[in-house]
This record gives C-alpha cells, sequence and structure tokens, in this order.
C-alpha cells in the first residue's frame, strides 16, 4: 500500500489557492460537497452531464427510496436551505426520486451561491494535471488539476482546478448482461429490446412492456422493484408475463435479509418472494448469459445453466444487472482501487459485498478516500465502485470530511462520527449481479 500524506498542501501562497474546487455531478452528493465547500468559503465549480442538476435520480424518479427523509438531508445543506425559509418535508416519509429532487436538491441547487457556480449540459470527458501525464511526479503536487469538459454543443475545453471532487455516481454506467462482465455478445442485434434498469413500468415506458413477455436480469433491488411493477402491469394487461433470470442459485439475497434495517427494502424482497411463490413470476436460476441474438419479433438469451447450453426466449429484456465506475476519465489520475470493487483501496474492507453480506459500514472521510494523486477523491455512489450498498448518509460523512480536509481543517476532517441508522446492505451477487437499492 502506498504511504500517503495526508497533508493538505494549498499555502496561502499557493497559487493554487486562487482556483476552485471542481465538483463532478450535481447528484445529492455532487450538490452536499458544494454545500459544505460554500460553509468553509472555498470556490468551487460543480460540472453536470444532464440537462438539469440530479440527472440521474430522475431518471429512476419514479422509484421510491428506502430510506425516510430523516436520513437524507445533508446537514450542511440543510443549513442552507432553513436560511431560505426551506421547509423540512415529514422525517418519517421514504420520498419517490422525484420528490427528492423537486423537494430538496432543485431548491438546494437554486440556492444562488451554488446556482451560480453549476454548468449544467457539462460533461466531464477527462482529468489530468496541467501538462503532466500520470508518469511525471515532479511538482505534480502543486501543479493544477485540467478538467477536460465537453458541452452540449460539441466544444470541448480544460477548466483548471486546485482539487477535484469526483461525484459522478456510477448510473451512466451499467453493467453488461453477460456474465463475463464483457459486453454482450451479439448486443447490437438485439439493444432495440433491451432497456436500462428501473424503467418506468406502469407510467412513462408501459406501452414497451404491454402485453409481452418481459425478462428481468439481475439479483439487486433494481430488479426487484421493476418485477413487482411488472407484476401489476400484468393484472392490468393481458398477455404481459415476467421472467427473472438470475446468474446464482438462490433467488434474491435482497429476501433473506431479516436484519435489514430499512423496512421499505425489508419489503420489497419478501413482497417479489411471494409473487414468485404465486406463479406471477417466473423465475430461471443458475443461467449464465454469454450471448443475445434475434428470434423473429423477439429475443434469445443463450448461455449456460446447470453446465448445460440453454435458451432464454423473450420479447423484451431489463437488464437490472447493477453498475459500475467509469474509470476511463480517470486514466491520468492516479488511483489506488482495491482490485475486487474497484473502490479506493482503504474504503473496500469496509464495503465489499463477498464480506458484507449485512450491516452496518464504518464511517469514514478522506483517509479512506484519498489516492496517491493529492486533492483528488471520489466521493458517493462512485466511491462504491462496484458495491451496491451506499447510502446518501454515508456520502454526506464523506463529503463533510472531504471538505474540510480541503479547507485545512485536520480535526474536523478527522473526526467521523457518523452513526448511521441500521443500513443493512442490498443484495449482491458481483460483476454482473450486483444491483443498487
Ligand atoms: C432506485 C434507487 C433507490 C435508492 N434508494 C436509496 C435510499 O433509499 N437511501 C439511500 O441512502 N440511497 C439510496 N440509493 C442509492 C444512492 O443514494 C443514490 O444512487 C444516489 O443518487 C447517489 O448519489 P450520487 O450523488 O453519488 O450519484 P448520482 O445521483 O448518480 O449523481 C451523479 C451525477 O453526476 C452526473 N454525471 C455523471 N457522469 C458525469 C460526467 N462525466 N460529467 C458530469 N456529470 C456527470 C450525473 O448526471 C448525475 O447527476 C438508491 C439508488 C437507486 C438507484
Amino acid at each position: 500500500m502506498t504511504l500517503l500524506d495526508l497533508t493538505p498542501r494549498v499555502h496561502a501562497d499557493d497559487p493554487l489557492r486562487a482556483l476552485p474546487v471542481v465538483i463532478i455531478g450535481a447528484g445529492p452528493i455532487g450538490l452536499a460537497a458544494a454545500a459544505n465547500l460554500l460553509e468553509r468559503g472555498i470556490d468551487f465549480e460543480v460540472l453536470e452531464a444532464g440537462d438539469d442538476v440530479a440527472a440521474s435520480v430522475r431518471a429512476w424518479g419514479h422509484t421510491r427510496l428506502f430510506s425516510p427523509w430523516k436520513h437524507l438531508v445533508d446537514p450542511a445543506s440543510r443549513r442552507l436551505l432553513d436560511r431560505v425559509g426551506w421547509r423540512h418535508p415529514d422525517p418519517e416519509r421514504a420520498p419517490s426520486g422525484i420528490e427528492l429532487v423537486e423537494q430538496y436538491l432543485a431548491p438546494l441547487a437554486a440556492i444562488d451561491e451554488i446556482s451560480s457556480r453549476v454548468r449544467t449540459g457539462v460533461e466531464v470527458i477527462g482529468v489530468t494535471r496541467e501538462g503532466m501525464d500520470r508518469t511525471r511526479t515532479e511538482r505534480r503536487a502543486r501543479t493544477p488539476f485540467a478538467v477536460r469538459v465537453r458541452a452540449a454543443d460539441g466544444r470541448i475545453d480544460d477548466i483548471a482546478a486546485r482539487a477535484v471532487i469526483d461525484a459522478s455516481g456510477t448510473y451512466r454506467s451499467p453493467n453488461p448482461l453477460s456474465s463475463s462482465g464483457l459486453d454482450l455478445l451479439g448486443m447490437p442485434e438485439i439493444a432495440d429490446r433491451v432497456t436500462a434498469a428501473l424503467p418506468d413500468v406502469l407510467g412513462r415506458d408501459r406501452a414497451l412492456f404491454a402485453g409481452r413477455h418481459v425478462t428481468v436480469v439481475g439479483a439487486g433491488h433494481s430488479a426487484a422493484n421493476t418485477l413487482l411493477a411488472l407484476v401489476t402491469l400484468a393484472r392490468e394487461e393481458p398477455g404481459t408475463t415476467v421472467s427473472w433470470l438470475i446468474r446464482n442459485a438462490q433467488a434474491l439475497r435482497v429476501s433473506s435479509s431479516p436484519d435489514d434495517g430499512l423496512i421499505g427494502r425489508a419489503n420489497l424482497g419478501s413482497r417479489t418472494d411471494r409473487a414468485v411463490a404465486r406463479g406471477d413470476i417466473v423465475l430461471v436460476d443458475g443461467f449464465e448469459i454469454i450471448r443475445g441474438r434475434r428470434a423473429g419479433e423477439g429475443v434469445e438469451l443463450v448461455g449456460h445453466r446447470g453446465g448445460e447450453v440453454a435458451t432464454h426466449a423473450t420479447d423484451v429484456v431489463v437488464n437490472a444487472t447493477g453498475f459500475r465506475p467509469d474509470l476511463g476519465m480517470l486514466r491520468e489520475i492516479r488511483l489506488e482501487l482495491d482490485d475486487i470493487v474497484e473502490a479506493p483501496k482503504r474504503l473496500a474492507p469496509l464495503i465489499d459485498p463477498n464480506v458484507h453480506s449485512c450491516g452496518t459500514v464504518e464511517p469514514h472521510g478522506f483517509r479512506e478516500l484519498m489516492h496517491p494523486e493529492h486533492g483528488f477523491f471520489i466521493v458517493g455512489m462512485k466511491s462504491y465502485g462496484r458495491a451496491p450498498t451506499f447510502l446518501l448518509a454515508t456520502g454526506y460523512e464523506q463529503v463533510r470530511s472531504v471538505t474540510s480536509w480541503l479547507a485545512g481543517d485536520m480535526g474536523s476532517a478527522s473526526r467521523v462520527d457518523l452513526v448511521l441508522p441500521a443500513t443493512g446492505v442490498c443484495s449482491t451477487d458481483l460483476g454482473g449481479g450486483a444491483s443498487c437499492c
């Protein structure tokens, strides 16, 4: 393990000080990082690829969260919102994604000092040090970051930064359908019959599924959410049938978490189990997908089951196999990642789903999130790499610690005494079956 220098190196006379901290992504954690930096009096710029803030949460906005409001609001953001007369939603109620945006994230992003520093429609496509690829060491920590961005009109530019907080989540980089982790063979042939995770089955995307045989692939809570919506659709729309294809022998580890502290999440598992038992969902277990191919109007998934070649025919496929971090844009940054979950090395043992099937995540801050690249942090959902267990309360503590460190307040940065609610942990099936909440 590389020994890290934990001291912030931006001194009063350092030219880096004149530059903003760049935050990648205006999701819940990116905005919380902005609120913390604002409180610290550190300039920042938030770069958001979507047309609006919280673009990823909006995409799954029809889905209800498991956590009640009391665990969803960042303390620093709340202090800012209180100043503009914000009313905290019912703390015991769990919102949908769109309620989270409309009642919390959008008002937060609209606060003048934040809105003036958020740029939407700007995608980060690379991060490096000005004039230095990752092989150059001399004066590295004193050289500004260069954050390469592509604007909606296609224009590409570099933005100088004193530090970078990557809060870009994982929602935009789903796992492939194949068990190998590589792109599914034959995918271009069937792409028009495959949807991303968490479609709005009973709303926007209804016509895609009504009257069809729909196969959901994946063993996590995203899959369970979609399956239950499809069961409802099947009652309303004759001819709709539902299959659930997983690669493990066991149906859903989500369902076998009686100690899951989040009641909504535990209920999701047991409701899914009951739907399988009733025959509303046909479970196809132990199926390792290798290839997809066209079959008339529908598709066939070809793979191995019980040591034999097997074929599963369906009309539409929902890819709920989970998400992975996009590391391509960080190619020139010196990262230290766990070789299994792709989370920062010191964080990985705390969250590795091979070890933690259920339980609480220990509080952690800048120490666990540091990389050999001084001043660069991955936070939020992306910091968990391929582990699907991230909760917002953890991310808020991450950015509180990281921004304290950036401010040179080592006392506050080191004090990570978060007491999380009983979090439980989502079911998982690493590298192809893992699925976020
Ligand atoms: C259906 C669902 C339910 C969940 N329920 C809960 C729950 O009950 N409780 C809980 O605590 N957590 C829950 N989570 C987990 C987690 O809290 C959320 O995924 C949360 O949105 C993560 O926040 P984030 O800010 O890290 O990432 P995101 O919300 O994914 O935000 C990342 C932002 O970065 C932007 N972006 C991505 N790439 C780039 C780029 N290259 N350049 C610029 N911008 C970029 C995206 O557009 C997005 O706006 C749930 C997740 C899902 C999917």
